[in-house]
């Protein structure tokens, strides 16, 4: 079987170290197997096979993370991809409409805070209307009730969920990939069950969202960025 059957490519580095497959995403975006010495080919083929989901996945993941970081000043980061922004003067503003690439900001007037007000309103309406569906879902999938959700701006944390069952996202999220908005929301749903943060719960998101851990480290990376403040966006700087 060659490499492309299973859809990406990988490397193989076998180690006399180890005794067990191990695969990982290096930085590069690579596919690293670790094999121990002389592992039959078809066993890794068969391992390959069986995670080559998992693996697609986090590959896809990968993707994104690098197009987010690759100096997107002057974009705005919509369910987890860059957007360039357009600047158009229009007496019926303030309206947004998103391209195929970009998004078409028109303001009420030619100011950075007028543009970033207007970009932060789109981005929360569209966080209203994806997660107050999405959260029923999930919650649907996982068994699980709440007795109100509100979608608001919490500068230090991405949700969360009181003893009386009250759901709190933060809008920023929806900067973020839909599998990042669905560990958060998986998260809180799971708090319902247990309030702590115990092996029990960790396992109880896992069942739930298998690649939390990748997602929760999206987030610590990325954090920083979905808190940053539309108004210093350097596509709007030249309007000063
Ligand atoms: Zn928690």
């Amino acid at each position: 079987m060659q490499p492309q059957d299973f859809g990406f490519e990988y490397q193989q580095k076998i180690s006399s170290r180890t005794r067990s497959l191990r695969v990982h995403i290096d930085r590069f975006g690579q596919v690293i197997v670790t094999t121990p010495k002389r592992y039959p080919q078809s066993l890794l083929h068969e391992f390959l096979t069986q995670s080559s989901e998992w693996i697609e996945k986090h590959l896809a993941l990968y993707r994104r993370r690098s197009r987010v970081d690759e100096g997107n000043a002057g974009a705005v980061l919509y369910y987890g991809a860059p957007y360039h922004i357009e600047i158009q003067l229009h007496e019926n503003g303030p309206t947004i409409e998103q391209k195929d690439s970009h998004i078409v900001v028109r303001p009420i007037s030619p100011t950075p805070v007028s543009c970033a007000l207007a970009v932060e309103r789109w981005l929360k309406a569209e966080a209203d209307r994806y997660m107050s569906k999405r959260i029923h879902e999930l919650a649907k999938e996982m068994n699980a009730s709440f007795s109100s959700l509100h979608i608001r701006d919490q500068s230090t944390r991405w949700g969360s969920c009181s003893a009386s069952k009250r759901l709190q996202l933060n809008w920023r999220l929806i900067q973020a990939p839909k599998e990042v908005i669905d560990y958060v929301m998986i998260h809180e749903l799971a708090h319902l069950v247990h309030m702590n943060h115990s092996e029990r719960f960790w396992a109880y998101v896992e069942r739930f969202d298998p690649a939390f851990l990748i997602h929760k480290k999206w987030l610590r990376f990325h954090g920083a960025a979905l808190h940053k403040d539309f108004r210093n966006n350097p596509a709007f700087r030249s309007l000063k």
